[in-house]
Parts: C-alpha cells; sequence; structure tokens
C-alpha cells in the first residue's frame, strides 16, 4: 500500500456534484503501478449516464459561479493551488506510483500543476472587456467577455495532475464549470486534484471527475447540446474524432495533440549547452511527452561530437522505479508504448541507421526500455514520421540551414521545435521559418503557466497558459446601444 501523509487523497471513486460516487453499474477497473505491476486499487467504470449527471450538475452550478465576482473566484482557486504545494509529496507519491516518472519529476510536476491554478487566480482578474468607437453618434459599442459556460476536459496519462489544472484553472477563474474525464492509467492524481478542490473551497458541480469508459464518457460529452467546449490533450487521432464529434453541436474545442519536435543543432551552438537541453527534452518522463524531442537534426561538423557527448550522458542514466530516490528514467506507460518503440527500433535498423547505446528492453523487465542513440538516421525511417513516444534519440546528418528547415517543417505536426546556435541571425530566420507553435532557442524546456502552449498544423488548437489560455474559455459579446 502507499505510504501517504494524508490517506484521505487517495480516492477510490469519482467526484461528482461535491459527492464521491461508485459507478451505476458498480464496476470497476483496476489501476496498476508500470514499475511493479502492482495493483494500487480500483476505480469507478462510468459511463454516459453518470458523465450526463455531472454536465448536469456543472450547469445547475454554473449560475451562482459565474455570478460571483472574479475576486471571489480567485481567493478559492488560489487556496486550491496552495493546497497542492500543501500536500506536494503526497501527490508525487501518487502521481509516481500511478504513471511511472521519477519522484524528482513528479514533485516538479506537483509545482507546475499548482503554478497554473496560482496564475489563473490572477488572470481572471483581468478579463477587460473594450469600447469601441461607435459607427454612429446616436449608438454606443461595449464588448463584453463571458465564461463560454460547462466545459468538459479529457487528459492524458503523461502529465496526470497538470493536463487538468492546466485546463480547470482558466476554465473556473473565467467563471465556467468543468466535467473531467482523466486517463483511465492515472485517475488517482485526478481525484486527489478533486478532494483538494473539494478542500479550497470549489462549490459542488463546479469541478467533477469521471472516471471509466472512455466512448461512454467522451461520447457524452462531445454530443450534450449543455456542453459548449471540449478541451483535450491526447493523441492526434483522438482529437480528430472528438473534434468530428463535436462538430454535431458546434462546440468549441481546444485541441493538443501529438508533435514530431525537431531539435536542430547547428555547427555554431555550444555543445555542453545543446547537449544538456536535448537530455532534458529528450528523456523527460522516459521521452513520453508531446513536446519532447522526436528527431535531433545535427549540422555536418557537430555531428560526432554531439553524438558522442550524447551517448556518453544517455547511457550513464540510472533507469529504476520512480519510488526510489536516484532513479532517473522510469518505466514506459505499459507494453503497447515498449512494442512501439521496439517497432521503430527495428524499423530504423532495418534501414541502416545504428545503435551507439542502449536499443533493446532493459534488463529490469516489464516496460522499462534502455535510453537509446540512434545515428545515420534517415527521412524514410518510422522514427522521421511518427512519434516514438519513448527514450528513443535519433539523430540526422544535415549540411545546410535550408535542408534543416525543410526537413523540420516536412510533417503534418507543428507543437515545439528546439535549436541550438550562437549566431543571432541565424536564430530568427530559423525561428521565424520553422512551422510550429513553440520553439526553445537554447533550451529544452520551454513549459511555464506563463507563456502560451500550444500547435498547429495537426498539432492542435488553440493555446493553453498565459493571458491567451483564457481567452480560449471567454466568449465575446457586442452590445451596440442605440437611441442615445
Ligand atoms: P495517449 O493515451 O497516447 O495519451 P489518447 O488520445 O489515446 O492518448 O488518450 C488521451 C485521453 O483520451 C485519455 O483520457 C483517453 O482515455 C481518452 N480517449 C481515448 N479514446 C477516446 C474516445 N474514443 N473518446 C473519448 N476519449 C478517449
Amino acid at each position: 500500500m502507499l505510504n501517504l501523509k494524508d490517506g484521505s487523497l487517495f480516492q477510490q471513486l469519482c467526484f461528482i456534484n461535491g459527492a464521491w460516487s461508485a459507478a451505476d453499474s458498480g464496476e470497476t477497473i483496476d489501476v496498476t503501478n508500470p514499475a511493479t505491476g502492482e495493483k494500487l486499487g480500483t476505480i469507478p467504470k462510468m459511463g454516459a449516464a453518470e458523465t450526463r449527471r455531472a454536465i448536469e450538475a456543472a450547469q445547475a452550478a454554473l449560475p451562482a459561479w459565474r455570478a460571483r465576482t472574479a475576486q471571489e473566484r480567485s481567493v478559492i482557486i488560489r487556496r486550491w493551488s496552495e493546497l497542492m504545494l500543501e500536500h506536494q509529496e503526497d501527490l508525487a507519491v501518487l502521481m509516481t506510483a500511478e504513471q511511472g516518472k521519477p519522484l524528482a519529476e513528479a514533485r516538479g510536476e506537483t509545482v507546475y500543476a499548482a503554478s497554473f491554478l496560482e496564475w489563473f487566480s490572477e488572470e481572471g482578474k483581468r478579463i477587460y472587456g473594450d469600447v469601441i468607437p461607435s459607427h454612429q453618434s446616436d449608438k454606443r459599442i461595449v464588448v463584453l467577455k463571458e465564461p463560454i459556460g460547462v466545459c468538459a476536459a479529457i487528459t492524458p496519462w503523461n502529465f496526470p495532475s497538470a493536463m487538468i489544472t492546466r485546463k480547470a484553472g482558466p476554465a473556473l477563474a473565467a467563471g465556467c464549470t468543468m466535467v473531467v474525464k482523466p486517463a483511465t492509467a492515472t485517475p488517482y492524481s485526478a481525484l486527489a486534484v478533486a478532494e483538494l478542490a473539494r478542500r479550497a473551497g470549489v462549490p459542488d458541480g463546479v469541478f467533477s471527475v469521471v472516471t471509466g469508459s472512455a466512448a461512454g464518457i467522451g461520447g457524452e460529452m462531445t454530443a450534450n447540446p449543455l456542453v459548449r467546449k471540449l478541451t483535450f490533450t491526447g493523441s492526434t487521432e483522438i482529437g480528430k474524432k472528438l473534434m468530428a464529434e463535436c462538430a454535431g453541436t458546434v462546440k468549441k474545442v481546444s485541441m493538443e495533440l501529438g508533435g514530431n519536435a525537431p531539435f536542430i543543432v547547428f555547427d555554431d551552438a555550444d555543445l555542453d549547452a545543446a547537449v544538456e537541453g536535448a537530455l532534458i527534452s529528450k528523456y523527460r518522463n522516459t521521452g513520453q511527452t508531446c513536446v519532447c524531442t522526436n528527431r535531433f537534426l545535427v549540422q555536418d561538423g557537430i555531428y560526432d561530437r554531439f553524438s558522442e557527448k550524447l551517448a556518453a550522458a544517455v547511457a550513464a542514466m540510472k533507469v529504476g522505479d520512480g519510488l526510489k530516490g536516484e532513479t532517473q528514467q522510469g518505466p514506459l506507460i505499459d507494453m503497447a508504448a515498449v512494442e512501439k518503440v521496439e517497432e521503430h527500433i527495428g524499423d530504423a535498423l532495418a534501414k541502416g541507421a545504428r545503435v551507439v547505446t542502449g536499443g533493446k528492453r532493459h534488463a529490469l523487465g516489464g516496460s522499462f526500455f534502455e535510453p537509446t542513440v540512434l545515428a545515420d538516421v534517415s527521412p524514410d525511417m518510422l522514427v522521421a514520421r511518427e512519434e516514438t513516444f519513448g527514450p528513443v534519440a535519433p539523430l540526422f546528418r544535415f549540411k545546410t540551414e535550408e535542408e534543416a528547415i525543410r526537413v523540420a517543417n516536412d510533417t503534418e505536426f507543428g507543437l515545439a521545435a528546439y535549436l541550438y546556435s550562437r549566431d543571432i541571425a541565424r536564430v530568427w530566420r530559423v525561428a521565424e521559418a520553422v512551422e510550429y507553435g513553440i520553439v526553445g532557442i537554447n533550451t529544452g524546456l520551454i513549459s511555464t503557466a506563463v507563456a502560451p502552449f500550444g500547435g498547429v498544423k495537426e498539432s492542435g488548437v488553440g493555446r493553453e497558459g498565459s493571458k491567451y489560455g483564457i481567452e480560449d474559455f471567454l466568449e465575446v459579446k457586442y452590445l451596440c446601444i442605440g437611441g442615445i
């Protein structure tokens, strides 16, 4: 059993309209620890009926919540953030147990998750409208920003807390209410976040968490006309399906989908800084983030030195159970993830790539995989086209800036790109030329609550975090006042 200081943060029921609830059928789903394969507990297997009730509760709670002042909502959301920080250690242990990431990363994610609540508790006070100079002298034009209404959120397993607060923070601060479906692999972080929402004073129905059947819950969320907005983080494949489902009731959507991030290292880069950035951007969360580098594009003159230094650092990484202090690389989320990584490596080797370090399942067994570096990778390989979502760094060689830009953009995705160079003119040229929503320049770490996170092309719609993130939960209403 997990050793938590506050045992009531480990909830095995759903949180609907302020009450802890089982599924109507009484059915449950097992949740396991990916590092050990042990069962952690169960969660309710809910479907459309329970989701409908959560949505109706969110609709019923909406008028009173949106009528509060931004300041009143802010106090509650800020308290929620403070409670997450007070319970950082328990939240981190829960997260590592269900997700596998090293405890240090889980502690970091908890602070990151709380930061969205803190940031938006403030930003909610700054939802300004507009007064527009009128087109006729007897009229006045005023623009109001209003909460969209009931929002539904579907979140992934790679950031079990932060992907929830990044959505709930702006939604609740704007005056919306929300029903969340967390990933089935990582429900306990979501339920702990719900328990802290309750303690912070979030009113009944304003924030609910429903676990269970993705199709049942997702289907109700996308079909129910009371839901005005769906916000989703996950794969492009499911995102497209949800967008299509939302078309039936013309819901607003925000989509944070897959990526195929290039990491471009030019000959003039600071080699040590590039290797450090590469490690962070590739191996964080065992390569399972949508902004993780998928392709390293390395210029001819620095390729061998970069490959050697990166491989040495990667080979030294400690793989193991995230709950053990020294671990730097946890397991992959499940065996399907391992198989995908193996498929990508196998395909690359068959087409002429070579393993510099790693390359196979880890001796620890289960879903542990050796952190891997592949050299001599070419654009015809699967690793060039699909998101690997694992600890594999494929190194492509390029000669000219034009070639790097062309290869970087040769994908349907457009979330994050990284580039390392010390030539300021080149930095500007390349940053402007790459078709991505986020560009990390001489850094491998770009996520923060204060900046707009989101992609172009098939990587998504909308932005999360920053002042732009709250706009996604607002409607514009224009008042035309005549007879003046
Ligand atoms: P990944 O598991 O790679 O993060 P997915 O897109 O498969 O990405 O899952 C992200 C979230 O979407 C999870 O909460 C998952 O349960 C949910 N999901 C998967 N399929 C559907 C579906 N058909 N309808 C609604 N939600 C879904």
